[in-house]
């Protein structure tokens, strides 16, 4: 059945946990191979493969006699900056063996919010794929703050599968895959095959926490199951320290959680908008533009709104609440705060009249408009 599930997929995003390529101080060169072997035999049967890999901060972190997790975000950061170089030569190193080049990407967050910047690293990823080299993304530890951050490689490795269309993601962990209560804490824990939607009922069997080395844990790896199959890519969690366990997935064993992809999937433009563009303010709509967007699909025109919380540019993207604050949508503003302040509650012919040009009827077009769901 899985094989059948497979029959569409041509480009892979494969995610690679610190805990599945490192011993905890160590990159374990062993499995580094044992991957690239794989990804030479996925690349043999025609699939274009992409990967995000962890354990820059775990194979950096003993120059700097740390134990454990790095306590301070300095300590993580030089970790990472000592780690990352040892990675990708080892990633380069094994992928030789076989014949194939490999390319590091560092990104942040801000990177893809940024609408050109999302669509230059796309290009990039793409002309590296034309070109049959294996692009290795991770984070750009180094210089993310807080704000710019995407917190883990699970969400990382979604906002990839977005952002090169691929239409599988495979989430290589050092557990078999999403279990009905923790393994860990119960022996009788039954591994769940498939899962056709996210409900709070499966977000609720994925516990809490990860290990010391990657960020995280199950939760993280659902969130990231949850976006991906959005975007219509079907997403796999699966054994990363067992070997060959990607070729056994592609040869149609039923192994680790496959999550089906959404029946309705957003469209990457939209994606883009609900989970990798950072809302920076609040529109606060009436009855009316509430039950308008919600219901009839209508864009928001400055009468429907009653107030404003933040402060943003034009292009920026923003929550639309009803007047209690409640989400139920996010798009992206054509006017920025100071503008907005001026033309709220107005009619769309008064605009150019009060602000002395206008960039277009609507505050939010329809189609940069995002329902929460
Ligand atoms: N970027 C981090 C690293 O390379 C890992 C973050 C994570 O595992 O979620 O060590």
């Amino acid at each position: 059945m899985r094989t059948i599930l497979l029959a569409h997929v041509k480009r892979v995003v494969i995610k690679i946990g610190s805990g599945v390529i490192t011993d905890g101080d160590h990159l374990d060169l062993t499995r580094i191979a044992t991957i690239c072997e794989d990804v030479q035999q996925l690349r043999q049967r025609g699939y274009e493969v992409i990967l995000v890999s962890s354990g820059a901060v775990a194979a950096g972190k003993a120059d700097l006699n740390i134990i454990g997790r790095p306590q301070t975000i300095p300590l993580k950061q030089a970790a990472a900056a000592i780690g990352q170089s040892r990675l990708m030569r080892a990633y380069k190193d094994a992928l030789h063996q076989h014949g194939l080049k490999a390319a590091q990407i560092l990104l942040t967050r801000d990177d893809l919010a940024n609408r050109r910047r999302y669509l230059n690293a796309r290009n990039t990823l793409m002309t590296l794929l034309e070109y049959g080299i294996v692009p290795i993304i991770n984070e750009n530890d180094t210089v993310v703050v807080d704000e710019i951050r995407f917190g883990d490689n699970d969400n990382l490795s979604a906002m990839a599968t977005n952002l090169v269309e691929a239409q599988l993601l495979i989430i290589l962990s050092d557990v078999d895959g999403l279990y009905e209560c923790d393994p860990r804490q119960n022996t009788e824990a039954q591994l769940i095959s498939e899962v056709e939607r996210i409900t709070p009922d499966i977000e609720a069997m994925a516990g809490g926490e990860g290990t010391d080395l990657g960020t995280g844990g199950m939760g993280t790896k659902l969130k990231a199951a949850k976006r991906a199959t959005l975007f219509g890519a079907g997403t796999a969690i699966i054994n990363g320290r067992t070997p060959h366990n990607l070729i056994y997935l592609f040869d149609g064993h039923e192994l680790g959680t496959y999550f089906l992809p959404a029946r309705d999937p957003m469209a990457a433009r939209k994606h883009w908008i609900a989970f990798t563009k950072k809302p920076r303010g609040k529109l606060f709509l009436d009855d009316g533009a509430y039950q308008a967007i919600l219901e009839r699909g209508k864009s928001l025109l400055p009468a429907g709104i009653k107030k404003l919380d933040g402060s943003f540019e034009r292009g920026d993207a923003v929550r639309l609440c009803n007047i209690e604050g409640l989400e139920i949508a996010k798009g992206v503003t054509n006017y920025n705060s100071a503008e907005l302040a001026r033309i709220l509650g107005k009619k769309t012919q008064e605009i150019e009249a009060i602000l002395g040009y206008q960039y277009g009827d609507e505050v939010v077009h329809r189609d940069n408009l995002v329902l929460s769901s």
